[in-house]
């Protein structure tokens, strides 16, 4: 049996024992229109709410994002969240529950506001940035030149590519200035990095010194470096720090690839050629990748 058969039955009832009551309030409750009634705990039920307080005159309902009261006096009214959207109706009251028209759910529930929770927006993906990386010397310029003729361009490029293809591994773009052994002008890696709006240039060589006991890595940035060119060295010289070589610091100097690039730009010392254990470390394959992958976590802590 349906409750909106039980609501009907009981109204009947109603009708029947009230049919020579004196009091006109009772009369009030226009008791044949039983069809379209419902009780206040099917009201709540349909709408998603439930009954919050129920006084004389009037009952509160209400879910996580709304309340809604309606009065149940005579030319009552229903407000949905602090508006007023109508009057109830008519209203019966039997044996202490109270009946309203059940049109009531079709007027109240476009008012109601959504319980789901509101997600923040997400925010739009960064564009992918974009960093040139770039191996110094090459072709007829080999650079330093280390014990058992290691050439600088060669492990220049080594590192580079291992770079360059970690990077692109993490989502960044990357655009190299030589994938072989050629030599590209000074400028052209610069303007490389001008022209394709780059982010980042990031150029790579491994040093040499008279003092032949002098070993590991140092960074560079042009005498007038912008404050991010300082932060991405910065992040590049902690990473680097990270592997166990020893560092020399952030120094300063105006090398073309420094100044004539429009992006923060960062020269990377590797190591010594001039020294014998940092030689043979760099043409170590194992610890190219563990320079690169220093590398590519300081262009990301940089570029994130
Ligand atoms: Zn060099």
């Amino acid at each position: 049996m349906t409750t909106r058969t039980n609501t009907r039955i009981v109204l009947v009832l109603l009708v029947l024992g009230l049919a020579g009551c004196q009091t006109p309030q009772k009369q009030e409750t226009k008791l044949q229109i039983g069809e379209h009634l419902t009780t206040m705990e099917n009201l709540a039920r349909s709408l998603g709410l439930r009954i919050e307080e129920r006084q004389e005159s009037f009952v509160v309902l209400k879910n996580s994002a709304n309340t809604v009261l309606i009065f149940t006096h005579p030319d009552g009214r229903f407000f949905v969240n602090g508006k007023p959207i109508g009057a109830v109706g008519e209203v019966a009251h039997s044996g202490g529950v109270v009946y309203v028209p059940d049109l009531l759910v079709t007027q109240i529930r476009p008012h109601l506001r959504s319980t789901l929770p509101t997600l923040p927006r997400p925010t739009p993906p960064k564009p992918r940035a974009l960093v040139v990386v770039d191996a110094g010397h090459g072709g007829r310029d080999p650079g330093a030149i280390g014990a058992g003729g290691v050439y600088e361009k060669n492990i220049n490029l080594q590192v580079a590519q291992r770079v360059a293809g970690l990077l692109a591994q993490r989502g960044v773009n990357v655009v190299m200035t030589r994938r072989d052994d050629r030599l590209p002008e000074l400028e052209d890696r610069a303007d490389l990095a001008n022209q394709r709006n780059a982010d980042l240039f990031v150029s790579i060589h491994s040093d040499s010194a008279p003092n032949r006991q002098v070993r590991g890595f140092t960074l560079y940035v042009a005498k007038a470096a912008s404050a991010n060119a300082m932060r991405a060295a910065g992040c590049l010289n902690r990473a680097l720090t990270a592997t166990g070589s020893e560092g020399h610091g952030i120094r300063e100097a105006d090398y073309v690839v420094l100044v004539q690039t429009n992006c923060p730009a960062v020269l990377i010392e590797l190591g010594y050629l001039s020294n014998t254990q940092d030689t043979l470390r760099l043409k170590d394959p194992a610890w190219q990748n563990r320079l690169a992958q220093a590398i590519v976590e300081g262009i990301l802590a940089y570029v994130q």
